[in-house]
C-alpha cells in the first residue's frame, strides 16, 4: 500500500470515533448515543450496556485486555485505573466482560487527588462519570474512558468539568445572539488549536541531574558560551535523531486520532514545537493531555527525555503553548471569520466586542489561567508575554473600531456608515501579514491566539475562563438586543460603547518594551508579577459572580481551586529549595573540595621545589572564597525552608516562598554557578548545559 493509504488508515485506527460507532452499534443504540452526545441527555442503562459491549469487542480486536476511566484532577496531569475485562464463569475458565454500568461510573478513591477543601475526610469516595462527548481510545493494552470527576457531593474535582460547563454557557449565549441574525446554527462551540512547545535532551544527561529528575528543570548551570544569540535554531534543519523522533510521534499520534500538523525547531537550541489542526475545545484539552503523555513515552523510546516544563534552562527561551481559539457552529462557520461580504460584518464585530470587553473586564482571570511556579520564570521575562494582558488586533480593524466609535451622527447613517467601516475588513487581512509575536493575545485573522499558556499546564483552565467570559458578554449584549426596537442601530451602540469603555486593552506595539509597561499602568491595566501576586484574583466577588452565575462553578468550587493552586504552588518550589540543597551539599561542594585539594597539593609540591607559587595561591584562596560564599548561601536557604515549614496560613506561606525562599535558591545557584566556571570539567558532578544543549 502507499504511504498517504497506510496513513489513511493509521489515523484514528485507536479510536471509538463516530464512524466505528456507526459501523458497529445497532442503528437504534448509535441514535440513542448520538442525542446524548448532542444534547448533553442522560444514557439510558440498556444503551450503555449494548455500547459496553460493542466497545469492548472492538478494543479487545485493537489489543486491549483492561479498561480504565481517564480523568483530569486538579494536579494538572491525567490519572487513570486500570481493571481487565476479565470475569471468572464458574467453571474455572473466564469470559471478557463490560457493562453499560462500568462505562458510565467508576468509584476511585478521591482521597489522594487535591480537593482543596472539598472532600471530606470521611467521604473519600469520588465519582469519575463518562464523558460521552470525547471518544474512547486504545492505548498501550487498554481502553481508556474519557471522564469527568467529581467528589461524593458532587463538586467538580477535575479540570474537565468547569470546561464542559463553560462550553454549554458559550453554547447558550452565543445561540440568542445568532438567532437574532436568523441563524439556524443549533450549536456553538469553542474551537482550539494549541501549539506545543518542548525540549528535547539525552536520556543519559537528564539521569545525571537530580534538578532535571526532580524538578523537571535546572536549578543549577552556568551559561554555556553560545546560546540562541546567532538565531540558528528558529526553524533550523531538524537534526536525524530528532526528526526520527518526529516521525514516531506523529504515528503515535495519527493513530489517536490526534491531527499533529506542523513540526519545526523552536528559538531556543534543543527546543521543538508540534501543533496539532484544531477542534472542539473539550476534544482539544483531552488530545493535549494525551499528546504531552505521548511525546514523553516516545522520546523514551529513541533514549530521549522530552522536557515540557516551562522553564527547563535559565538564560534561554522557555517553552509555552499557544492557544488558538475561535467560535465554531454546527453549520460550519467560524464567528471569527471577517468575512468577505460587509453584511455578515455587523455580526463579527459584535463577537469581536465580546470578546473585548471580556479580555478588559476579566483581565485578572486570564492572568490567573497561565500562573503557576512555572510559568512565572517566563511571563514578563523578555521572551514570553508580558505578565500585562493587553489584545493586539491589528493597525486595519484598530481603525474599524475608532471610526464607529468617533462617527457622531452614527445613529442617523447606521447602515450606510457600517457599511463603509466594514468594507476596510477585507483589507485589512493583508495586515496579519506583519504579525505581532509579542503580544499576549493577538486576534490572527480568524481566531485569537492567548500566548501567555505554560508548556505542561493542562489547558482546559484558560479554555474555560475564555469560554466564561466571552459568554457573559454575550449574555449582556442579548439582553439587551433581544429588546431593541432597531437591532443595526442598537448593535452600532453597543460595539461604540464598548470601543470607548474597553480601549486601553488594545496595543498594537511592542508588548516587551519598558516604554509598554508604563503606558500599561497609565491606562490603569494590571501587571500582576507572578502566581502569589495573580491567584488572591480568582476569589474576588466579581469572579465569584461570574462563574455561579453561569453555573461553571459554585463558589466552594472557586475557593478550593483557590487553595489547590496556591499549595500547588508553594509545594512546587519547595521541592526544588530541597532538591537545591540536597545538590549543592551532597555534589557541588564535595566536588570544590577535591578540586581544591587537587590544587593546593599541586601548589605545596611545587612550592617546596622552590618555584614562585603566587598566582596560585591567589586562585586558590579565591576558590575557597567562592566555595564559602556556597556554604553560606546553602545555610541561608536552609533557614529560609525551615522557617516556611512553621508557617500554617497557605497565602502568607506561598508569599514567604516566592520571596524569601526564590531568593535564597538563586543565591546558591548564583554561587553555584560561579563555581563551575572555574572547577575543571573532570570534577564538575553533572553535565552543564553545553553538554545537555548541544550535544543532541
Ligand atoms: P503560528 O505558529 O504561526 O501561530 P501554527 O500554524 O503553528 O501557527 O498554529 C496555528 C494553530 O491555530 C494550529 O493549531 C491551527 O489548527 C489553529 N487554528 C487555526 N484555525 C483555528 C480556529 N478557527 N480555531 C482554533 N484554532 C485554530
Ligand atoms: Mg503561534
Amino acid at each position: 500500500m502507499s504511504n498517504a493509504g497506510n496513513l489513511k488508515e493509521l489515523f484514528s485506527s485507536l479510536v471509538f470515533n463516530e464512524r466505528v460507532m456507526k459501523e458497529r452499534l445497532p442503528k437504534e443504540t448509535y441514535k440513542s448515543l448520538k442525542k446524548t452526545i448532542s444534547e448533553g441527555s442522560n444514557l439510558d442503562l440498556e444503551t450503555a450496556n449494548v455500547v459496553a459491549n460493542v466497545m469492548k469487542d472492538w478494543a479487545i480486536e485493537k489489543g486491549a485486555t483492561h479498561f480504565t476511566h481517564w480523568f483530569q484532577p486538579m494536579t494538572g496531569i491525567t490519572a487513570e485505573k486500570h481493571d481487565s475485562f476479565i470475569s471468572p464463569t464458574g467453571d474455572g475458565s473466564i469470559i471478557m466482560e463490560f457493562s453499560g454500568k462500568e462505562l458510565i461510573k467508576g468509584e476511585p478513591d478521591a482521597s489522594s487527588f487535591p480537593s482543596g477543601g472539598l472532600r471530606a475526610t470521611f467521604e473519600a469516595r469520588g465519582y469519575t462519570a463518562w464523558d460521552p462527548t470525547s471518544y474512547a481510545f486504545v492505548k498501550e493494552g487498554s481502553l481508556f474512558i474519557p471522564t469527568a470527576f467529581c467528589s461524593y457531593g458532587g463538586e467538580a474535582l477535575d479540570k474537565k468539568t468547569p470546561l464542559l460547563r463553560s462550553m454549554e454557557a458559550l453554547n447558550t449565549q452565543a445561540l440568542r445572539i445568532l438567532k437574532l441574525f436568523g441563524s439556524t446554527a443549533k450549536r456553538v462551540y469553542a474551537t482550539v488549536g494549541s501549539e506545543q512547545e518542548y525540549f528535547l535532551v539525552e536520556e543519559a544527561d537528564f539521569k545525571k541531574r537530580e534538578d532535571l529528575l526532580l524538578t523537571g528543570r535546572t536549578l543549577f548551570g552556568a551559561k554555556p558560551p553560545k546560546g540562541q544569540e546567532l538565531e540558528d535554531h528558529y526553524f533550523g534543519t531538524i537534526k536525524p535523531n530528532v526528526m526520527e523522533y518526529m516521525k514516531d510521534l506523529d504515528k503515535e499520534l495519527w493513530s489517536l486520532g490526534i491531527s499533529a500538523k506542523t513540526e519545526h525547531n523552536e528559538v531556543a537550541p534543543s527546543q521543538h514545537e508540534l501543533a496539532p489542526i484544531f477542534s472542539a475545545a473539550n476534544l482539544a484539552v483531552d488530545q493535549n493531555q494525551l499528546t504531552m503523555d505521548v511525546m514523553r513515552k516516545v522520546a523514551k523510546k529513541h533514549k530521549l527525555v522530552c522536557l515540557l516544563h516551562e522553564k527547563p534552562f535559565a538564560g534561554i527561551n522557555g517553552s509555552g503553548k499557544h492557544n488558538n481559539w475561535a467560535i465554531a457552529t454546527d453549520t460550519g462557520e467560524n464567528l471569527l471569520e471577517p468575512g468577505k461580504t460587509p453584511e455578515s460584518n455587523p455580526r463579527f464585530l459584535l463577537f469581536l466586542a465580546a470578546i473585548i470587553k471580556a479580555v478588559n473586564e476579566y483581565q485578572d482571570l486570564l492572568r490567573v489561567s497561565a500562573a503557576s511556579a512555572a510559568n512565572d520564570h517566563r511571563l514578563g521575562a523578555n521572551e514570553a508575554p508580558p505578565a500585562i494582558i493587553s489584545v493586539y488586533l491589528g493597525s486595519e480593524l484598530t481603525n474599524v473600531l475608532e471610526s464607529i466609535e468617533a462617527s457622531k451622527d452614527y445613529t442617523s447613517k447606521a447602515q450606510e456608515k457600517m457599511k463603509s467601516n466594514v468594507s476596510f475588513i477585507p483589507e485589512f487581512i493583508k495586515d496579519n501579514t506583519d504579525r505581532n509575536r509579542t503580544s499576549p493575545f493577538a486576534f490572527t485573522g480568524n481566531k485569537f491566539e492567548f500566548r501567555m499558556l505554560g508548556s505542561s499546564q493542562s489547558i482546559s483552565g484558560p479554555n474555560f475562563v475564555l469560554n466564561t467570559i466571552v459568554a457573559e458578554e454575550l449574555r449582556q449584549f442579548a439582553d439587551v438586543l433581544e429588546k431593541a426596537k432597531d437591532f443595526e442601530k442598537t448593535i452600532a451602540e453597543i460595539i461604540r460603547k464598548v470601543v470607548k469603555e474597553n480601549k486601553q486593552i488594545i496595543f498594537n506595539g511592542n508588548n516587551y518594551s519598558d516604554e509598554w509597561t508604563a503606558e500599561a499602568k497609565r491606562r490603569g491595566l494590571l501587571n500582576l508579577k507572578n502566581t502569589v501576586e495573580a491567584l488572591p484574583y480568582f476569589v474576588s466577588q466579581k469572579n465569584i459572580d461570574l462563574f455561579t452565575a453561569h453555573g461553571i462553578l459554585t463558589e466552594k468550587e472557586v475557593h478550593s481551586r483557590h487553595e489547590i493552586l496556591l499549595e500547588g504552588y508553594w509545594k512546587v518550589i519547595n521541592i526544588e529549595a530541597l532538591t537545591t540543597l540536597d545538590i549543592a551539599k551532597k555534589q557541588i561542594i564535595p566536588a570544590v573540595y577535591k578540586y581544591l585539594d587537587v590544587v593546593a597539593e599541586s601548589t605545596l609540591r611545587r612550592q617546596k621545589l622552590g618555584l614562585n607559587v603566587e598566582t596560585d595561591i591567589d586562585a586558590l584562596a579565591k576558590l575557597s572564597a567562592q566555595k564559602d560564599a556556597l556554604q553560606s548561601a546553602v545555610a541561608k536557604l536552609d533557614k529560609a525552608i525551615a522557617k516556611a515549614k512553621g508557617i500554617d496560613d497557605t497565602s502568607e506561606k506561598s508569599n514567604f516562598y516566592s520571596k524569601t525562599v526564590i531568593d535564597a535558591m538563586s543565591a546558591v545557584r548564583t554561587a553555584a554557578d560561579d563555581l563551575e566556571t572555574v572547577v575543571s570539567v573532570e570534577y564538575w558532578p553533572f553535565p552543564t548545559y553545553s553538554d545537555i544543549l548541544f550535544r543532541i
